[in-house]
């Protein structure tokens, strides 16, 4: 599994546009379609991370709308398993089933299928991508509404880890998590 220097990491940094005060004030908004928008850091990413998880017996990446879709899908087809997505309440048509969890202000939801992990394996593994992770609080209701739907989450992976905000910690406590990147 390849491990990335600082070179790699700085071709991945670079590909990302910082833009301020987004969606409010205060706010560091870390923008990805720039990343996307190269085609040399977007196929550097997606290689780095089929290099990591081809051979580890998953057999479902999660995606966290809707920019865990982007990464989740085209990582799921490149090592051809299957791709599930984890959506705002509301947008799935069958059953679901949700997990709430809280922000600054209130609380938010998400929901996945009730059959989304309906396979000939008992308790299959899954794969849980988002493009960030700041308080961590959606990556962990996630985690634990892959587990409530019959599947093991096997790790957690983000493109981003604002790690001065320390939201792996709560997550590293029921799975492993892996970031490309770490903002400090
Ligand atoms: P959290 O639940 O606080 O970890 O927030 C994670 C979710 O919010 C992810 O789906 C991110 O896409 C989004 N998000 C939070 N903060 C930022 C940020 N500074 N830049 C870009 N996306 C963010």
């Amino acid at each position: 599994m390849k491990i990335l220097n600082k070179s790699d990491k700085e071709l991945l940094l670079k590909s990302i546009r910082t833009v301020e005060d987004f969606p409010k004030p205060g706010i560091s908004f870390k923008d990805i379609t720039t990343l996307l928008g190269d085609e040399k850091a977007y196929t550097f990413l997606m290689n780095h991370l089929k290099a990591r998880y081809e051979n580890q017996n998953i057999d479902y990446i999660a995606g966290i709308e809707s920019r865990g879709f982007i990464f989740g899908a085209s990582l799921a087809t490149m090592l051809g398993i299957k791709f599930v997505p984890i959506r705002k309440p509301g947008k799935l048509p069958y059953t679901t089933i949700s997990e709430k969890y809280s922000l600054e202000y209130g609380v938010d939801e998400i929901q996945i299928h009730i059959d989304a992990f309906k396979c000939e394996k008992e308790n299959p593994s899954v794969l849980l991508i988002d493009d960030l992770i700041a308080t961590g609080g959606t990556a962990k209701a996630a985690v634990t509404l892959i587990n409530k739907a019959g599947a093991k989450c096997k790790e957690a992976c983000f493109v981003i880890n604002l790690k001065f905000l320390n939201g792996d910690e709560d997550i590293k406590k029921i799975t492993s998590v892996y970031s490309v990147l770490e903002i400090d």
